[in-house]
């Protein structure tokens, strides 16, 4: 079904925030977009709206069990001021594999990247210049019908909301200590861990927060049936480099399939770099260490798109990788990455939009 998008303009725009100030999260843009949905009537009447707080009715189902999802992506200037979008197809895609698993109506895909391109037309003098610099891009869904039985909402409403924000590190990737979890679990085979659902967010705090509490920076997430094998790190994929080789986590159902672990896989094959995923247990990542085979490891996300990891904490010991330098090959595929977000270098998989 066409559908055209709606535009309300505001009377006075905000005033933008410096450069240096963004951090990530702190800042909304003028407008947001946004979409409802009834069960009589399907999603209906996409809007471009100046950006305000919505009212919910105290019974709305997302406040009590929690039908809400989401995606993050991001739009980046580039130096002669055109703007980008980065594969953000495979986001639409993820976003209605996360409604399908929460029981939440399909949601044209083709539509809502129109209204996020849109949107971010609209609001493109708040796209912030420079290294490590973007827009980033939250779409969200959550059930709005005031109903306290528990099954699916019959009224969703889908939102935009655009965030300008910082660089992630500073002049420099650092890498980062990281505390391998054995109490707490992330997501079970059969759960939610393959989706975007806030609920894994609220579910994640905890463990964060006792990891930060020791001094570390992230949580390494392992399997939930037998704590063994290594899902992944905070909200980033996780990428090892053992003895020329990378290996990352097999998609298994729990595992959150990112879109720059699907770049960062596509960009080692097109290099030729061995590259393989599979189902890797701890205790051979320590043990790799022990040979000094342990070359690299990196998380993969749309935030910081490549973050070196400089330790890891197991079971009460510590190892420390590639003297907690950045490696050559995470350091190769950030700058590729970027550089295609930020129409420096070519881009052969025509992943720009
Ligand atoms: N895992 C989790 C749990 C995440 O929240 C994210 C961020 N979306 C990722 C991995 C990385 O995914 P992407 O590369 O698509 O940002």
């Amino acid at each position: 079904m066409k559908q055209d998008i709606a535009f309300i303009q505001r009377e006075e725009l905000k005033a933008k925030p410096e450069p240096v100030s963004l951090g990530f999260g702190n800042y909304y843009t003028d407008y947001m977009f946004v979409m409802d949905y009834h069960i009589d009537s399907g999603w209906h009447d996409p809007r471009i709206v100046p950006y305000e707080p919505i009212t919910l009715d105290p019974a709305a189902m997302v406040f009590h069990y929690g039908q809400a999802i989401f995606e993050g992506l991001k739009a980046y200037k580039t130096a002669d001021g055109t703007i980008q979008l980065f594969r953000p197809e495979k986001n639409m895609n993820r976003l209605n594999e996360s409604c399908a698993r929460l029981c939440i109506p399909q949601i044209d895909e083709q539509l809502l990247l129109n209204a996020i391109k849109q949107l971010v037309s609209i609001e493109k003098d708040w796209i912030p210049e420079g290294e490590g610099m973007s827009l980033y891009i939250r779409p969200f869904i959550l059930a709005t019908e005031p109903h306290l039985g528990v099954r699916p909402s019959h009224q969703y409403k889908l939102l935009v909301i655009l965030s300008p924000s910082g660089a992630y590190y500073g002049s420099q990737l650092s890498p980062v200590k990281i505390h391998v979890e054995e109490h707490y679990v992330r997501a079970v085979i059969g759960g939610v861990g393959h989706v975007k659902t806030s609920g894994n967010y609220a579910a994640s705090l905890k463990a964060q927060e006792e990891a930060e509490e020791k001094g570390y920076a992230q949580i390494l997430w392992l399997d939930a049936k037998e704590n063994k094998y290594v899902e992944e790190v905070g909200s980033m994929n996780i990428f090892f480099k053992i003895n020329g080789e990378v290996v990352t986590p097999k998609l298994n159902g729990s595992i959150l399939p990112g879109v720059t672990r699907d770049s960062v896989i596509q960009l080692l094959k097109h290099w030729e770099v061995p590259v393989r995923e599979a189902r890797i247990s701890i205790e051979d990542i320590f043990a790799a260490h022990e040979r000094g085979e342990l070359e690299e490891v990196f998380g993969s996300g749309t935030a910081a798109v490549i973050s070196p990891v400089g330790e890891l904490n197991w079971n009460g010991k510590s190892i420390v990788i590639n003297e907690q330098q950045i490696g050559q090959l995470s350091q190769r595929i950030y700058d590729a990455i970027t550089g295609i977000q930020l129409g420096k270098v070519e881009d052969p998989f025509d992943w720009t939009v």
